[in-house]
């Protein structure tokens, strides 16, 4: 579904992904984990083109990513993405922000919208919240609504990133709880993420990246026990 091959992208001398080749099959979950500055969220970025790169090919379902209008409009649809800020429109009600999108540019008529966006409210849990403002919900409702919002565009994919890690302790699991479910229900999912309880549990593989690299990828079982690459060792034994 999503296939990147030997993607290279610079930040001026920094060589921030170096020759990416990563395929994720529909209903895979992957958890992409690694040090700090290695170029995860890079990595993310570039999948709904809010970074652009250097050289090599990026295929949704088959297609290029769009570069402008509203082919990049649907694209950012297509590819949810949510973000460790939340990233809510702050003027706008939880009923409108999970609604908008599907309006302006899936072009759903109003009322079906909207009753689409109270049903992925009450999915993950805040129905009661609606007619609220993101300011008057905690950090879990507010990221759990950011669900919702990509979830109303019908997406092929979502990726996230670290999306429990402007959280307090007590929310981290209602919105892990949330992805879980998503994950169950087969969509298509890039995590990443340091809850490593999440990645044995939801994921069907683990991709360990460090300076701009995929240095390894294997199953969850597979690369905690057994990590090959002394870059992932030395990790583990910071995180675990
Ligand atoms: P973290 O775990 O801290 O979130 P990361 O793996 O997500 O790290 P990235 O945010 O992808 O890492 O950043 C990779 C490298 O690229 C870092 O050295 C960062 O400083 C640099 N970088 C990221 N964005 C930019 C930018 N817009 N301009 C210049 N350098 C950038
Ligand atoms: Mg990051």
């Amino acid at each position: 579904l999503v296939v990147l091959k030997s993607v290279n992208k610079h930040f001026g001398a920094l060589h921030v992904l170096q020759d990416i080749d990563l395929t994720i099959s529909r209903g895979e979950v992957v958890v992409v984990i690694g040090p700090s500055g290695s170029g995860k969220s890079t990595l993310c970025r570039t999948i709904n083109r809010l970074e652009t790169i250097d050289s090599g090919t990026i295929t949704i379902d088959g297609g290029p990513l769009p570069h402008e209008g509203r082919e990049l409009a649907r694209l950012r649809a297509d590819v949810g993405m949510v973000f460790q800020s939340f990233n809510l429109f702050a003027h706008k009600t939880v009923l409108e922000n999970v609604t908008l999108g599907q309006v302006k540019v899936r072009r759903t008529d109003k009322k079906k919208a909207e009753e689409r966006a109270r049903a992925l409210l009450d999915r993950v849990g805040v129905g009661a919240q609606a007619d609220k403002y993101p300011a008057q919900l905690s950090g879990g409702q507010q990221q759990r609504v950011a669900i919702a919002r990509a979830l109303a565009m019908d997406p092929k994919v979502m990726l996230f990133d670290e999306p429990t890690s402007a959280l307090d302790p007590e929310m981290i699991n209602e919105v892990l709880e949330v992805m879980q479910q998503l994950a169950r229900d087969g969509m298509t999912m890039i995590v990443v993420t340091h809850e490593m309880g999440f990645a044995r549990s939801a994921a069907n593989r683990v991709v360990f990246m460090a300076d701009g690299r995929i240095v390894e990828q294997a199953a969850p079982e597979q690369f905690f026990s057994n990590p090959r690459s002394d870059r992932a060792k030395d990790f583990l034994s910071k995180i675990l």
